[in-house]
């Protein structure tokens, strides 16, 4: 690990100032960071402990909804009250994620950061790897890509997004409130990851210096939702698909609903086409089928993930049947 400069933010306004040098990163929660940086790959000339700042509160917003702040633990925003009342989806998709231990660490903030799980990223032995080291090429194209993109991947890299949280964000239209030097910015959740393009070494659209204090969730309004994961092993592993549904039904009518996917793209992947097919329907079985084949029109498997393809259909007609109750 190189050497590092080490501060202590005490304010919000101080965290900025020193997150805004060249080189620094802020720490949270550090379950992926430190990892990151034992073995090379994260190399931060500074890095700024944000662990002391009053950013752990839920908090009901004044018009609905509610704010959760950006260093709550995993585990807390998963067990807590109004969380598990209004919007189930995100505790389930919280308690889908990683281990106990580390979800007593991680935080809200840090989740929605954390890095791909590519093995060419995490292991350098592997020099081709752009999101790594941009215009080194990517060594997962022609290598080992069975747990990579099959969505909005691009030439320059198919890695694939790891958050379980993040997805069933993107489905309940959170949005998550960053502060920089140039003020304040509420960043949707639908825009706050990136696809790779030509610069896949950028997840977000953050800004540097740039702190998450924050993330929205809307006032509640749906009904029925379900978050669904496929996973190598039953638990402590990372989604191969996963899908969260939100539906808002008057009977069997679907007045909304919203679905995204994980496991699939750079980013949570929302699945619109497969939204309006059952907006507007009575939920039936065939039905969900349909509409669920929607999710892969524009899918481009590699070598060693094509299974994906009719996985995420399946996971997704799954995940609609029970969330709405449709035996
Ligand atoms: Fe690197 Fe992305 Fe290619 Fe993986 S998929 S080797 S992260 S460029």
């Amino acid at each position: 690990m190189q050497a590092f400069q080490f501060s202590k933010a005490e304010s919000i306004e101080q965290a900025i100032e020193l997150g805004a040098q060249p080189g620094a990163q802020y720490l949270g929660g550090g379950t992926n960071l430190i990892d990151l940086m034992k073995g090379g790959i994260a190399r931060p000339q500074r890095l700024i402990d944000v662990t002391g700042l009053p950013l752990v509160a839920v908090e009901p917003l004044p018009q609905g909804g509610l704010r959760l702040g950006a260093l709550l633990r995993n585990s807390d925003a998963a067990n807590n009250a109004l969380v598990r009342r209004d919007y189930p989806l995100l505790s389930q998709a919280l308690l889908a994620g990683a281990s106990p231990q580390l979800r007593n660490m991680a935080t809200v903030g840090g989740n929605l950061l954390q890095r791909t799980r590519c093995y060419y990223f995490t292991d350098l032995s592997f020099r081709e790897c752009n999101k790594r080291a941009p215009g080194s090429g990517c060594a997962a194209r022609a290598g080992f890509n069975r747990m990579h993109a099959i969505l909005g991947a691009s030439e320059a890299c198919v890695a694939t997004n790891p958050s379980d949280m993040s997805v069933a964000l993107l489905a309940l239209e959170a949005v998550v409130q960053v502060r920089g030097r140039r003020g304040a910015r509420a960043i949707p959740m639908q825009d706050f990851h990136r696809l790779p393009g030509t610069t896949p070494q950028r997840d977000t659209v953050l800004r540097p210096g740039e702190l998450i204090v924050s993330v929205d969730l809307p006032p509640p309004r749906f009904t029925h939702s379900c978050y669904l994961k496929v996973r190598d092993r039953a638990s402590y592993a990372f989604a191969l698909v996963s899908a969260a549904v939100a539906l808002q039904l008057v009977g069997t009518e679907v007045r909304d609903v919203r679905i995204a996917l994980g496991g699939v793209a750079h980013k949570p992947w929302r699945a619109q086409d497969a939204e309006d097919a059952l907006r507007g329907t009575t939920l039936a079985r065939e039905r969900i089928r349909s509409a669920a084949q929607g999710v892969t029109r524009a899918a481009q498997p590699l070598a060693d993930n094509a299974f994906k393809v009719p996985l995420a259909q399946e996971v997704v007609a799954r995940a609609v049947a029970l969330a709405g109750g449709v035996a």
